[in-house]
């Protein structure tokens, strides 16, 4: 019998679980292509879809973005099972403004592909489009929490857009 781990080595089964996770906390991987599609339109003419799809792909494809997406919304979810301990309970159930963890955790997503990474992030960050916003609506009710949840998706969005930038100039 396989043990987890092994079962989870393979990138592609990991890709998949993420895939899953996000599926189960409301998001889809259409709705964080919506959010490339829209950061990428202004800038590149005849933008098509697949390309956006392709690259967030790719970025759902990277181990450390894997790790991220896994951790994050584990903290989500124990945080709505109120069995973090405190401090860090009511931090990250209340999405407290000065706790930030949620921002660093996703760091090396937004630099995936280089420094526009990170301004498409905080671009995401402050405006909160499409599926980013609801989630981010929803986590203000009680025994919802999406403090890391829309950072992942925000960082996976953000990588995306910059190698969509990166390779529409190639
Ligand atoms: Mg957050």
């Amino acid at each position: 019998m396989k043990d987890v781990h092994e079962t989870f080595m393979n990138g592609e089964n990991l890709k998949q679980k993420c895939i899953e996770m996000l599926h189960d906390r409301g998001c889809e991987v259409d709705d964080i292509i919506d959010i490339v599609f829209d950061l990428q339109k202004k800038y590149i003419p005849n933008l098509k879809r697949e390309v956006c799809w392709d690259a967030v792909d790719r970025v759902l494809g990277k181990r450390e973005v894997q790790y991220a997406i896994l951790t994050g919304i584990e903290l989500d979810y124990l945080a709505e099972e109120e069995k973090l301990r405190e401090p860090l309970q009511s931090l990250v159930n209340s999405d407290n403004p000065l706790f930030g963890i949620d921002e660093i955790l996703v760091l090396s997503i937004c630099n995936l592909y280089g420094s526009i990474g990170l301004t498409n992030f905080g671009y995401v960050d402050k405006v909160k489009p499409g599926i980013i916003g609801k989630l981010d609506l929803e986590g203000k009710q009680t025994g919802k929490c999406h403090t890391f949840l829309d950072d992942i998706i925000g960082a996976i969005a953000a990588a995306a857009a910059s190698s969509v930038a990166h390779n529409s100039h190639d």
